[in-house]
């Protein structure tokens, strides 16, 4: 357990080093230097061992979140199962345990974590940048979209709270409105995110651009480049309208916890949010905006 540099805070917890989703924009990449692993990031794992959680209460109330540098349920979990010892171990903590995925293998523990949603705080996220599985094949190694919109459907269904994670937004590919449409009926929350070029991985984005959509060469340039933000500015309003549209609560930097009404789930501007400072939850760009 770290402390989170999340927006949201809390703690973090990751029950693997090292991803084989191999998502060529992964943040977590730089984990690489702190492990003295040479291999290419996506192609080795390590299985963490830990002592048991001897006191899970002292987590009462704090934010867990699993997987922020490492899916947990990365296909290797079907194996190794260290993710549901993890959720056992803190299934009567009383924490408040977001689960960040881009797989299905999710439900398999569906029977553990309905039991913990009974006494706990749960929220399952699925990234979704797109609904063109080309695309998705492109940029990582995980289930298909398809699977994974299912199984957040299938949470959603068992009465556990979901969240549509669109991250990261890829200007002038990713379409929110199309993902937001897609799924509106399946979760409480949509979280946008934009695609921010830190270190390694900018090189192969914009080569992956310049290859793949040449057209868009101009607007990476600008936004990756010279830094003008109006394309996420412009992308921002377009949120708050489609929150208007489908009406729902639109917000900055806050994960509030509550079940919404079917169809309506809040969405939440995380852009830029490496900006945010503040308390947990409140951020100085922290205002809500009411549809
Ligand atoms: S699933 Fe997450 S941790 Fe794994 S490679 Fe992709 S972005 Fe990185």
């Amino acid at each position: 357990m770290t402390k989170s540099k999340t927006p949201i805070g809390g703690y973090s917890v990751n029950p693997y080093v090292g991803c084989p989703h191999a998502c060529k924009y992964c943040y977590a990449s730089f984990m690489k230097r702190f492990t003295g692993h040479t291999e290419e990031w996506g192609t080795f794992m390590d299985v963490k061992d830990w002592p048991e959680i001897k006191n899970p209460k002292k987590y009462a109330g704090q934010k867990v979140i699993i997987g922020t540098v490492t899916d947990g349920y990365n296909p290797l979990e079907e194996t190794y199962k260290n993710t549901r010892r993890l959720l056992e171990e803190l299934k009567d903590s009383g924490a408040d345990i977001l689960i960040c995925t881009k797989s299905d293998l999710v439900l398999r523990d569906l029977d553990l974590l309905k039991e913990i949603n009974e006494n706990s705080r749960l929220t399952v996220s699925w990234s979704i940048n797109t609904l063109d599985e080309e695309f998705k094949d492109d940029m990582d190694a995980a289930v298909s979209i398809e699977r994974r919109l299912a199984a957040m459907k299938e949470v959603y269904a068992a009465g556990i709270r979901t969240i549509c994670f669109i991250s990261p937004v890829f200007p002038g590919i990713t379409d929110i409105e199309a993902i937001i449409d897609r799924t509106k009926d399946q979760c409480d929350l949509v979280w946008l995110e934009n695609l921010n070029l830190r270190g390694g991985f900018k090189a192969d984005i914009m080569k992956y651009i310049s290859d793949k959509h040449p057209d868009l060469v101009p607007l990476y340039d600008e936004i990756y480049n010279k830094k003008n933000r109006s394309y996420f500015e412009a992308l921002e309003k377009k949120a708050e309208e489609l929150a208007k549209k489908y009406d729902c609560r639109f917000v900055d930097n806050e994960t509030p916890y509550e079940r919404v009404e079917k169809g309506h789930p809040t969405i939440v501007n995380y852009f830029y949010h490496e900006e945010v400072r503040g308390t947990a939850n409140s951020g100085k760009r922290n205002v809500i905006h009411k549809p």
